[in-house]
């Protein structure tokens, strides 16, 4: 069922017709493309933590009356896969929601010093053991067009990676603001384990874990960045990574400022 666009070069109002059915029969099949991926990503990516719950429930069943230890193991195993996949559902809705911004809306106005000052307080207040250095060089109030609310969670995301991917002894971040011409840029810097060249590329696809056996130990589901991207482009901003393996990362947010 291959759409096929109908081509009319008569140059009057039916080749216009023509034109508006096409770009409608167009949106909806990028729709319908983005949807068939939203359910199969959900449904592949649930299917290890189903298997692993399985599992447990399995060794529960068979030893876990008798066995004060399995049942202790398997039943924190399983309350951990479980809000895995809480997590994981969570943060899918959260990036279906993310289509088609009203780029028009008078709502989408951050004032960007208030939300970073706002989000370094509350990363201090989870964070105690962390440093957090914020760098704020704008000279003017200066604000971005996003929704305060998501470019809240835009930092959160890179606020949270730079916690989780930090090593015990190198628990440093900025935070640093700063404008072009047209952009309202906001880094965030850490002293972390710092990521692969070959891995860049991949950062922002869904799903995508660098170095899946050390990332096991940390918790995460591969989607945050990309999160972060879709918010990106949905605000005509960008987001950057540099990186250095062991060394640490930033990542760099540009959002279009509000003259
Ligand atoms: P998650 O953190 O849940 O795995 P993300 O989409 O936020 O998912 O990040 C994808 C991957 O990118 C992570 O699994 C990790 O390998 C890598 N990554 C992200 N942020 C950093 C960082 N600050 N330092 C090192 N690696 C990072």
């Amino acid at each position: 069922n291959e759409f096929e666009p109908i081509l009319i070069t008569s140059g009057d109002e039916i080749e216009e017709l023509a034109n508006v059915y096409n770009d409608m029969m167009q949106k909806m099949k990028d729709y319908l493309e983005q949807q068939k991926r939203f359910v199969s990503d959900v449904s592949h990516e649930l299917r290890t933590p189903l298997a692993v719950l399985d599992g447990h429930i399995n060794l529960l069943n068979r030893w876990g009356k008798n066995d004060p230890e399995i049942l202790d193991e398997s039943l924190q195993a399983s309350l951990d896969e479980v809000q895995r996949m809480k997590k994981m559902l969570e943060e899918m809705l959260a990036l279906a929601r993310l289509e088609n911004v009203d780029l028009s809306s008078s709502e989408l106005d951050s004032d960007v010093s208030k939300v970073c000052q706002q989000a370094v307080k509350n990363f201090q207040l989870l964070h105690e053991d962390f440093e957090i250095l914020f760098d704020n060089q704008l000279v003017y109030p200066t604000h971005a067009r996003i929704s305060e609310n998501h470019y809240e969670q835009g930092l959160r995301i890179l606020l949270d990676n730079a916690v989780k991917y930090s090593p015990d002894d190198r628990k440093n971040v900025v935070i640093k603001l700063t404008e072009d011409e047209d952009y309202v840029i906001t880094s965030v810097t850490d002293q972390g384990i710092g990521i692969a060249k070959e891995d860049i590329e991949h950062l922002f696809e869904r799903f995508f874990r660098a170095d899946k056996a050390r990332n096991r130990e940390i918790g995460g589901t591969g989607l945050g960045l990309s999160i972060l991207a879709r918010l990106a482009e949905n605000y005509q901003g960008a987001v950057e990574v540099s990186s250095e393996l062991g060394k640490g990362s930033t990542f760099t947010l540009r959002f279009p400022k509000i003259m």
